[in-house]
């Protein structure tokens, strides 16, 4: 027999009008282009949502639209989130740090019939808009006076939104249609987009705020530097609004110094992104011997986060470090590092050994383990193969059918990720596959590896790839960056291995660089890296 308890739809409309009702005064703060800083509450961003809801629809933007975004972390581009998820359509967010042709690709593949753009990116539009045949309309996310000059014919934002009515008779949503599009980022072929639902998208943000995870609320002001067009931000322009947490929006200065003045200046208690940005991050305030004023808790994954980087943090900063694993397929936290009753009482060393762990599943993700032969392994901490999951926030499939063979006929996605899982709970993610090391038919982990390479104090930032040998197919090479000054040598390196793997795991050699080659979501490119030292 049914529950007699009312099924309202889960849909972004439910998380917009709850932030309104219960948080009208709770703050927006951005940076805008020209890095200057603005503020407004949760009631203005509502108003001028629902200004922007009329223009998309006089536009003749409707349910299932693809609408396109290049734009940096600020007010506007939270605005097309809401307005255009609300009234139906979908806000198909775009990296635009990814090269034009597969800009194009992109755009043309989701048939977005418009696409609202920061000025930093006027130069891309230009070279994308001949290219995309789809695309009735562009707008520079301005006023009037600062549309740059460009080939492209361009609206601007404001002059849109302006003079349109404060309110907007949303419409009823199904929760199982759609409401976002983001695309993975394609290092091994074309990009392939996963197709957020409003179901899936609430479910996550409450996932993810739970007591247990981020713990996100109304006394939070939280910044995530984590783009909004890498995987919604890792869902936090949701919990925000959820929440009630204030939002402090980087747009264009994710550089140390302009983060900083944001962080301390708008007293921000959580901060997330990837390990990238907070090796630089903390690496400036040491040199400087500064501390962050007020920010309690910061979120770090789309990468392994270094043992040296969450040890710097927790012990000399103070705060406290929640390495989490996630894919745009989950949109896109899957789990996240938080101790257990008991374990928050072990030694520091011993707790941040846990942290370098990718985290237990939250509630709403299944995970499991398979080998080569689909057969499932035990969670022992020890067996590792291929990561399988799924879930209320997991991709079903991909945009246009691309890329089936990730789903499994039994309903779980293959992640691409190899892992070891333990009793507890926690995952542990040795590799990706295509960056796995094979030497002699053997798996050696390449994360491993490069905490071990990162745990002296002079390397900053360090890679592991599989570099071809004769005898052995493959072996470890490690690219490191040194810190400044510094004279730290090949063989200083390789000492560190001694006694802390399996003498055969012990990289063949270490070559120092002066940077990393990232890609464009911040993580480091072994692509490059094998396309250089490979052979
Ligand atoms: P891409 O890296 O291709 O831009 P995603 O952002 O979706 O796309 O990346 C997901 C992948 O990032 C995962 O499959 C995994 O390989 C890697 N990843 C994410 N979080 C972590 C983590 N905490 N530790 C190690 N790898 C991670």
């Amino acid at each position: 027999i049914p529950g007699q308890i009312m099924t309202m739809p889960l849909t972004a409309t439910s998380i917009f009008r709850h932030a309104m009702r219960a948080h009208p005064e709770a703050e927006i703060v951005w940076r805008n282009s020209d890095m200057s800083i603005d503020r407004h509450t949760f009631a203005d961003m509502g108003r001028r949502t629902q200004q922007l809801a009329h223009a998309l629809t006089e536009l003749g933007v409707g349910p299932g639209d693809r609408v396109a975004t290049l734009a940096w972390n600020n007010a506007q581009h939270l605005e097309l989130y809401y307005a255009l998820a609300c009234i139906g359509a979908i806000c198909h967010t775009i990296n635009p740090r990814l090269h034009p042709d597969q800009i194009a690709f992109i755009v043309n593949d989701a048939e977005d019939t418009h696409l609202f753009f920061d000025t930093t990116f006027a130069p891309l539009i230009d070279a994308v808009s001949g290219r995309c045949p789809t695309v009735q309309g562009w707008y520079s996310l301005t006023g009037p006076d600062r549309v740059p000059e460009m080939k492209t014919e361009v609206i601007d934002y404001e002059s849109l939104i302006a003079d349109k009515p404060v309110v907007f008779d949303w419409p009823e949503i199904d929760e199982n249609a759609a409401m976002a599009l983001c695309y993975t980022s394609g290092t091994t072929g074309n990009p392939k987009g996963v197709l957020y639902s409003h179901r899936g998208t609430v479910l996550h943000a409450m996932g993810v705020s739970g007591g247990d995870w981020l713990a996100l609320s109304s006394r939070d002001a939280t910044l995530p530097v984590v783009p909004m067009f890498h995987a919604c931000a890792w869902g936090i322009p949701y919990a925000a609004l959820m929440n009630g947490s204030k939002l402090v929006l980087p747009g264009p200065g994710m550089d140390p110094a302009p983060l900083q003045e944001l962080m301390d200046g708008e007293e921000v208690t959580m901060i997330s992104g990837v390990p990238t940005v907070w090796l630089g991050l903390y690496e400036y305030l040491d040199r400087r011997g500064e501390k962050l004023k007020t920010v309690k808790r910061a979120m770090m994954g789309g990468s392994a986060a270094p043992l040296s980087l969450i040890e710097k943090i927790e012990k000399d900063h103070g705060t406290e470090v929640v390495h989490g694993w996630g894919m745009t397929e989950l949109s896109p936290v899957g789990s996240l590092a938080v101790l257990k009753r008991g374990e928050d009482k072990l030694p520091i060393d011993e707790r941040l050994q846990i942290k370098t762990k990718q985290g237990r599943a939250l509630y709403g993700v299944e995970m499991r383990i398979v080998n080569d032969e689909d057969e499932r392994l035990p969670h022992d901490g020890q067996a590792s193969g291929m990561l399988q999951v799924r879930g209320h926030w997991v991709a079903s499939s991909y945009w246009g059918g691309a890329g089936a063979d990730a789903f499994t006929e039994d309903g779980w996605f293959s992640t691409g990720d190899v892992a070891a899982i333990d009793e507890k709970g926690y995952l542990r993610l040795t590799d990706r596959t295509k960056d796995v090391i094979k030497s002699g038919g053997e798996w050696i982990s390449s994360i491993d590896l490069e905490n071990i390479a990162m745990s002296h104090p002079d390397v900053l930032e360090a890679a592991c790839i599989a570099a071809k040998h004769r005898k052995w197919d493959e072996r470890p090479l490690i690219v490191a960056v040194k810190r400044e000054g510094s004279d730290v040598t090949r063989e200083d390196v390789l000492a560190l291995y001694d006694g802390q793997i399996a003498k055969w795991w012990t990289p063949d050699d270490v070559v120092f660089q002066a940077e990393l080659p990232h890609t464009a979501t911040g993580k480091v490119s072994k692509l490059h890296l094998r396309e250089q030292y490979a052979d």
